[in-house]
């Protein structure tokens, strides 16, 4: 047995990983902390605003980095990535590789916390993505509000925006079945957000139904409706047709049951969660099950452990909210650190 301190590799810097690193620790045992990016906060960072709270996800951030630098037993590796792994009795050698170089890590517990891509819409052709700038994806037009919040200097002419939900999900035939959890409570909050920004502004929320099982969840998505007045229409759009700078939406509201027409300056859509790429490469590396899309599987009486000291957290396993991912941080730092407290 060694004498080191036992140290475990938290792989992904989000909000999962970030709350993983700091409950470990807090126990006292070593963690390296590595992250692709040049700076922590995952998904996080590129978020404008929260739901059900409205708040800036970045104070949070910044509130967890703190914490983290009262922390000398944390090792955090930015611009860094997993490159190879070793399983030795007990623990793993493993291979990180930086911007200055490579180097190796003996480490005694793993947790990936990878977190998601968003599916790539191009292939619903009748909606333009990647075809018509317009049309964006809901990353690419949180960047959007961001820039807008941040800068105040807002496009003058933004009429009309338009949201389509399940883009990818729930559709066995060009996405995929599952329903991505998230992404009609990050709509509401978008079209909420656009409402507050341009008060003038129309927004439309094209949905197939709305899911908003949380706490405080539903009462959020009310407001949005009946404070901020977004307008939901219930159909899915059926194309997208450039028109004079300007996009025309048909669609059918199937609630009336009439077909409908709206020109909109920006389409959004709130396209499916899936795997990331660097999830697919931790499962293969560290040998570990994925379940039919590709998100990390538990496979054992633990739910959020993939393999013999391999946990895992976040959206790797499946579409969650940063509160959620932060619970699941937590939840697999115990484990590791239930694991490190049993005697040799
Ligand atoms: Fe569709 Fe809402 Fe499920 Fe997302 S969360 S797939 S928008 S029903």
């Amino acid at each position: 047995m060694s004498n080191r301190t036992k140290t475990a590799l938290i792989i992904g810097g989000g909000p999962a990983g970030l709350e993983a690193a700091i409950k470990i620790g807090q126990a006292g045992y070593s963690v390296t902390l590595v992250e692709k990016e040049p700076v922590l906060g995952g998904t996080l960072r590129k978020l404008c605003s929260s739901f059900p709270r409205w708040e800036n996800p970045q104070e949070l951030i910044d509130f967890k980095l703190q914490q983290l630098d009262q922390l000398p037993v944390v090792r955090v590796m930015t611009d860094t990535v997993v490159n190879a792994a070793e399983r030795r009795g007990d623990s793993f050698l493993v291979t990180l590789q930086g911007k200055e170089g490579s180097n190796q890590v003996d480490v005694d517990a793993v947790i990936i916390a990878t977190g998601f891509e968003l599916f790539d819409a191009s292939v619903y052709g009748e909606y333009g993505y990647g075809t018509y700038p317009n049309v964006l994806n809901s990353l690419e037009f949180e960047e959007k509000l961001k820039e807008w919040t941040a800068a105040g200097d807002k496009p003058e002419a933004l009429q009309t925006v338009a949201f389509f939900k399940c883009v990818g999900s729930r559709d066995r035939s060009k996405g995929y079945p599952y329903c991505s959890k998230i992404c009609c409570m990050y709509a509401a909050k978008q079209a909420g957000l656009v409402k507050d920004l341009f008060p003038d502004s129309k927004c439309y929320v094209f949905y197939m139904d709305y899911r908003a099982a949380g706490k405080e969840y539903e009462e959020f998505v009310r407001s949005v409706i009946e404070q901020k007045h977004v307008r939901y229409v219930r159909g899915r759009p059926a194309k997208v047709i450039p028109e004079e700078g300007r996009l025309l939406i048909r669609a059918e509201d199937t609630l009336m049951g009439i077909p409908i027409e709206v020109t909109a300056d920006v389409v959004v859509l709130a396209n499916a969660i899936i795997p990331s790429s660097g999830t697919k490469e931790m499962a293969e590396l560290f040998g570990i099950k994925t379940g039919k899309y590709g998100f990390l599987d538990s496979d054992s009486k633990s739910p959020l452990q993939a393999g013999d000291r391999v946990f895992f957290a976040g959206a790797c396993g499946f579409a969650v909210e940063s509160l959620g991912a932060q619970y699941q941080g937590a939840a697999a730092a115990a484990e590791v650190v239930a694991l490190f407290n049993q005697a040799d």
